[in-house]
């Protein structure tokens, strides 16, 4: 494992952080850290950063309430920039935005299906902890016997689809099929990190 006094810092002394979701994956922000800020980073799990304008360390959230829980952090091969993987108590932006980057600077490509499917199931978990009257996720996580039967169902529906070949009628039903299969696995308190390591467990070992 690398020490902060290993990197390599700028004249300012201090490197580059960029900031991503480690559920979803999505870059959050950038921020800049001196050592001092990413020691601090690192013993408490909180990032923390240093203020260029205020020339004083910062710990993300700490007035806005929106903090950061790091879950990884790495460098790169130069070791002259960070990249933490946290979990976020709110937008990571001043304008209320999730990310930071929200403006389009040229071509600009959908997110990863994996960041879709994956802010799906946080705001299928937000449902189930505080659920809004009338939400049909609620009422799925209420009766365990609907819940299975709709994924027979909707699985069926996706066969059909199949059968007759309209792509956009097959996305379609996969997409009812992958929500009712979220809602199942969170019922269960199994999440997509869990199912992701049993794929990962046997990568390498597909035929
Ligand atoms: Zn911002």
């Amino acid at each position: 494992m690398i020490r902060p006094d290993e990197l390599t810092y700028d004249e300012r002394g201090l490197v580059p952080c960029i900031v991503q979701d480690a559920a979803t994956g999505e870059v959050l922000m950038l921020a800049w850290q001196s050592r001092d800020a990413l020691a601090q980073t690192l013993t408490t799990g909180k990032a923390t950063f240093w203020s260029r304008s205020r020339n004083e360390l910062w710990v993300k959230g700490a007035t806005s309430g929106n903090t950061q829980e790091v879950r990884a952090a790495r460098t790169d091969c130069d070791r002259d920039a960070v990249l933490v993987r946290v979990t976020p108590a709110g937008p990571a932006c001043h304008t209320g935005a999730r990310s930071c980057f929200f403006e389009a600077l040229g071509p600009d490509a959908p997110e990863a299906a994996g960041e879709t499917l994956a802010r799906l199931e946080q705001t299928l978990a937000a449902r189930r902890t505080d659920p809004p009257a009338g939400s049909y996720t609620a009422k799925l996580y209420g009766d365990d016997n609907l819940r299975h039967k709709k994924i027979g169902e909707e699985a069926t529906e996706l066969v059909m689809a199949s059968l007759r070949g309209d792509k956009t009628e097959i996305a379609s039903e996969a997409a009812d099929l992958l929500y009712h299969l979220l809602v199942l696995l969170q019922a269960r308190d199994v999440s997509l990190t869990d199912v992701a390591a049993v794929l990962r467990e046997r990568e390498g070992k597909r035929r």
